[in-house]
């Protein structure tokens, strides 16, 4: 077992100790959009204090009103404002930690009508088109770092962190794609970068020397007409002179055509732009973005190519990923699995962030994890996510668990998930419940059916005091004629069984699911294993040698012929996550999969699948017809208990199948066993 020792060294920065190189990464969670926003900010840092990370990152807060990211968004202006960043900075002291405040400018990204940048040019991923800063307002904006930057030492923050990446405004202003100015600020590549460093410069004046100045710098702006690597390298070095004490790493734009931190991108993928950012500095570097181990961060910075590492998400997943690390306890991490469903999808549709696998993130207020001063004896029937997930729960604070799994190994759909290519990190997850259930205590049977008479006879004798039906879900079986020809398999059958599959395919059913298979039948390798055809698939120079870092992307083309269908008469995978659809598309899109949409299915026969469009009959010639219409409740063992008079919760997809999804299934387990 590794002993995390470049992990755990302690690092002075200017006059902050920091006890670790581990970093909470700066997330915006929109919590504050809540009920009790600001109980709900100090529960959440706290909790990640006293679960001994290095440094927290607050969220990013705007300098000016029109900086922030939405309506209603965080700013920190003015000295009336300081209250509750006192609550939060002495309550994340108190817990031992230490917490620096993000200065976020979010420039042409801000979804308000007021949105300002360097040059009146609309982001794809905005509806507002931003207003052109006057030269003299640019001077201004930098006035208003600074006084941010002293507002929050006023507040007892421990530094400030300058957002200079992601394609907010000081990065606009740092590339030529998004500066077409010609005044101090824009033109060649020393007046692009003189709004950042006279940012640095004057916050630096304006607080004091102990006050840690951190900036973010994009380290490979993943955009045509971004940064070489060597102006990063330059820059970075000019940032330095200018009076920052560490630089943290930024990577791509959030309009960027390339995945930067979902599952299908390998992890530490972009190590060599930190390096390079590394090489330049003489002050400690973070390096960021898929970074969600103890071992790929020590391995980081034992590598020289960081100083320390941001982990934004995985603090989400665990608070105590810090604490852990130190203990020798890295297998009882959390680990988050990149999925961004729970985090950064709800933040895009305006939703509050949490975590898929840890649903008290934001929610710390919600839930009583005290021990229980009655123990129960707890049935839960299910090894899937939801079984998993109460039984862990339930057993952290004091009660007796036996969980039932009728098949022979727990994970249930999570074991359909992980044979998925880019969904590799569902491994993860499966190894934490795992290692928790043993170390808990939780009485596992596997391969172990449960009746409902046999269960009830258990109850009434005494055995447990209540039961928990986990028992998931069953495909849907959709009413087309020749079911029962052999080229028809469900998604179970190819997922789970790795059932063998004809070269020309028919998919029913374009859910997560449907896309799920296509992604794993068009086989493509695991790009997410393998950094180098990531990188050369999605067109990504890591040499930083061209303009943003980009290349002309590799052909990935399909081993097979694929035809998607679903009913509904609107683009396939709309409602895939806002954050990873188009990933999936865009994968599936190169190997030239079929999408039909308005289909009606009427028979599977030796001529393959019969199916119209609007009205047109229309016959697929394929090998294999493969379901995934979606899922049904299994509700048979708790429909039985209740007939014999025995109450049970049900949970997960057994409780609500349609549009299932491990976020709900887990929350709800989760929520029941804190409950009880
Ligand atoms: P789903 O998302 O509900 O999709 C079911 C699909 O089957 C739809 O395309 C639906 O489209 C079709 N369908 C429904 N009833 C049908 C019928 N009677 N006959 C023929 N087609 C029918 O379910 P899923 O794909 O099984 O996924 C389950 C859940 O797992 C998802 O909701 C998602 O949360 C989660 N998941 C997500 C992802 C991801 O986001 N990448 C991946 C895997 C799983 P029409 O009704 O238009 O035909
Ligand atoms: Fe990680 Fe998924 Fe949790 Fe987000 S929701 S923190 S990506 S596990």
């Amino acid at each position: 077992m590794s002993t995390y020792s470049n992990l755990l060294r302690p690092l002075r920065i200017a006059g902050v100790d920091l006890p670790n190189r581990m970093v909470m990464g700066a997330m915006h969670t929109r919590l504050e959009t809540m009920d009790r926003p600001l109980e709900r900010l100090v529960a959440f840092y706290a909790a990640r204090a006293k679960g001994e990370i290095g440094l927290i990152l607050t969220g990013g807060y705007a300098p000016v009103p029109e900086g922030v990211m939405d309506e209603g968004g965080l700013v920190l202006d003015k000295p009336e404002q300081l209250d509750g960043h006192r609550t939060i900075t002495s309550a994340v002291n108190g817990a031992g930690g230490r917490i620096v405040l993000q200065i976020l400018h979010a420039g042409r990204y801000a979804k308000v009508a007021t949105c300002v940048a360097p040059s009146a040019i609309k982001a794809r991923i905005n509806v507002h088109t931003p207003r052109a800063l006057a030269t003299a307002e640019v001077w201004t904006t930098v006035e208003r770092f600074a006084n941010t930057s002293a507002l929050a030492e006023q507040a007892g923050y421990a530094g400030v962190e300058i957002m200079g990446s992601e394609g907010y405004l000081i990065n606009e202003f740092t590339a030529a794609l998004t500066n077409l100015r010609d005044d101090e600020f824009g033109g060649d590549f020393e007046r692009r970068i003189h709004f950042p460093l006279e940012i640095v410069k004057a916050v630096r004046a304006r607080v004091s020397p102990g006050f840690m100045v951190i900036y973010r710098i994009s380290s490979i702006d993943l955009m045509e007409g971004g940064m070489t690597g060597e102006e990063v390298a330059e820059f970075a070095r000019r940032v330095e002179a200018a009076g920052a004490d560490m630089i943290n790493t930024g990577i791509g734009w959030h309009e960027s055509s390339v995945p930067t931190m979902a599952a299908p991108v390998p992890r530490a993928a972009w190590i060599a732009a930190i390096r390079n950012v590394k090489r330049a500095v003489g002050i400690p570097v973070m390096a960021s973005n898929r970074i969600n181990t103890p071992d790929v961060a020590e391995e980081i910075i034992a590598s020289g190519a960081a100083d320390l590492v941001s982990m934004a998400r995985p603090l989400l997943a665990d608070p105590e990923f810090a604490r852990k690390t130190r203990e020798g306890r890295a297998d009882q991490i959390n680990t988050c699995i990149a999925c961004n469903q729970a985090c950064l999808d709800r933040i895009f549709t305006d939703r509050v962030a949490t975590c898929l696998v840890n649903p008290k993130a934001g929610r710390e207020i919600e839930f009583d994890d005290s021990q229980t001063a009655a123990p129960k004896r707890f049935a839960v029937v299910g090894g899937g996510p939801a079984g998993m997930a109460f039984a862990i729960n339930a057993a952290q604070r004091g009660h007796r668990v036996t969980l039932f799994e009728a098949g022979d190994e727990l994970g249930g759909q999570l074991n359909m998930a992980r044979q998925v290519p880019g969904k590799n990190e569902f491994h993860e997850m499966l190894r934490y419940f795992r290692v928790m259930l043993g170390q808990l205590e939780v009485t596992v049977h596997l391969q172990t059916p449960v009746d409902a008479e046999s269960l009830a006879a258990r109850v009434r004798a005494g055995e447990f005091d209540e039961v928990v039906i986990a028992t998931g879900v069953t495909p849907r079986e959709p009413d087309i004629r020749g079911l029962n020809h052999p080229k028809v398999l469900s998604y179970l059958d190819v997922l789970g069984k790795g059932a063998p599959v004809g070269q020309r395919v028919a998919i029913i059913g374009a859910g997560g699911i449907g896309f799920d298979v296509a992604e794993y039948l068009v086989g493509h390798a695991e790009e997410s294993l393998q950094p180098q055809r990531f990188m050369d698939v999605w067109g990504v120079d890591t040499a930083i040698h061209s303009a943003g870092g980009l290349k002309a992307p590799a052909p990935n083309v399909a081993g097979r012929a694929i035809h998607m269908f679903q009913r509904k008469n609107e683009s396939l995978g709309k409602n895939l996550g806002k954050s990873t659809g188009w990933i999936l598309k865009a994968n599936l899109r190169k190997a030239d999969v079929a999408m039909t949409a308005g289909a009606s299915y009427h028979a599977v026969d030796d001529q393959g699948l019969h199916y119209s469009v609007n009205g047109e009959a229309r016959v697929l010639d394929v090998d294999t017809v493969i379901l995934c219409a979606g899922q049904l409740s299994n509700r048979a063992l708790a429909d039985g208990l209740a007939e014999r008079g025995i109450p049970a919760h049900v949970i997960g997809g057994a409780d609500v199948a349609a549009e299932l999804d491990a976020v709900r299934a887990i929350d709800q387990a989760t929520r029941l066993a804190v409950s009880l």
